[in-house]
């Protein structure tokens, strides 16, 4: 677990994570390697912020001083609400996960983020499962949908996919049946609740296909267990996590990010 901080008592910091829970994120680490890498005297925080408190948060970590948050689980539509404008994505999505705290302004980079970490996986049918419906579902949904992507969503809640397939110009599924994905993405929190493996019909995932979780763990998560039995390709959630953080560093600071020193500080 690593260090964090209840909102009340966050240090003297430029930046912070801030989720419920968060002891989880290795962001700290990453933004730290990367003001490292490029000397930069800033500091990096993990805070815990409960829901109902966000916007009691947000005013008490903008009058200490910090310059802007990363957002994670389950504040992105909080943050969203907090912010006075935020970029087209975070409206589709209905999540924010950057916060600038001085002028209130939020921007989404897990969507712009998660469509850089696909050139690498060279996919040729375009055809995507996505598993989930939450936040961070309808930004990857959104970004694929708007990228020529064939899309079908499951999700334990039926009617939450529907209104996202609606709204994306994909189809809902009642069941998680894999059709003919080359990409399946696993964008639910199934396993930071510790529950086991979704119930996809691996069986019949197409073996050329790629298996992507936004989750993280020092394992590979149930998800990717199953996918590597499968003998798929598979990309766990630090390949986001670099690809979003860097993006939200550019966005803060104006300058290019360290995505390799990021990288190897989360290796
Ligand atoms: P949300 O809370 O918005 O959504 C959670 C989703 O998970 C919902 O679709 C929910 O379904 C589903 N879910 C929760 N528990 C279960 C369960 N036991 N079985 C099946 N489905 C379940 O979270 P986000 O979308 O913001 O984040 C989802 C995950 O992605 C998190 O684990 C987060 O850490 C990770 N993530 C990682 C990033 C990275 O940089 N690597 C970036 C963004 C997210 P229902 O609608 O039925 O409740």
């Amino acid at each position: 677990m690593a260090e964090f901080w209840e909102w009340r008592e966050a240090p003297k910091a430029d930046f912070a994570v801030v989720g419920d829970p968060v002891s989880h994120s290795l962001s700290p680490r990453m933004h730290t390697a990367a003001y490292d890498a490029l000397g930069l005297a800033l500091r990096y925080v993990a805070v815990r912020v409960p829901p109902v408190e966000f916007s009691d948060a947000m005013d008490h970590l903008g009058g200490k001083g910090y310059r802007g948050v990363n957002v994670t689980v389950p504040l992105k539509r909080e943050a969203l609400e907090w912010a006075q404008s935020a970029d087209d994505i975070s409206i589709r999505a209905q999540a924010a996960n950057t916060l600038n705290l001085s002028d209130r302004t939020a921007i989404n980079t897990d969507a712009p983020g998660f469509l850089d970490t696909l050139s690498e996986l060279k996919l040729t049918r375009k055809s995507a499962l996505i598993l989930g419906a939450g936040g961070s579902a309808r930004a990857i949904v959104l970004a694929l949908a708007g990228s020529g992507f064939d899309v079908r969503i499951w999700n334990r809640t039926h009617q939450r996919a529907v209104e996202l397939a609606k709204e994306a110009g994909a189809v809902a599924l009642e069941h998680p049946a894999p059709g003919d994905a080359d990409l399946v993405v696993n964008c639910t929190s199934v396993s930071l609740a510790g529950g086991g493996d979704l119930p996809l019909e691996w069986d019949q995932v197409l073996r050329d296909a790629a298996a992507v979780d936004l989750m993280y763990a020092a394992q590979p998560t149930a998800f990717l267990q199953s996918a590597q039995r499968r003998g798929l390709r598979t990309v766990d959630g630090r390949t986001l996590l670099v690809a979003q953080g860097a993006l939200s560093f550019e966005w803060w600071l104006g300058m290019s990010a360290p995505r390799e020193a990021m990288a190897a500080a989360i290796e």
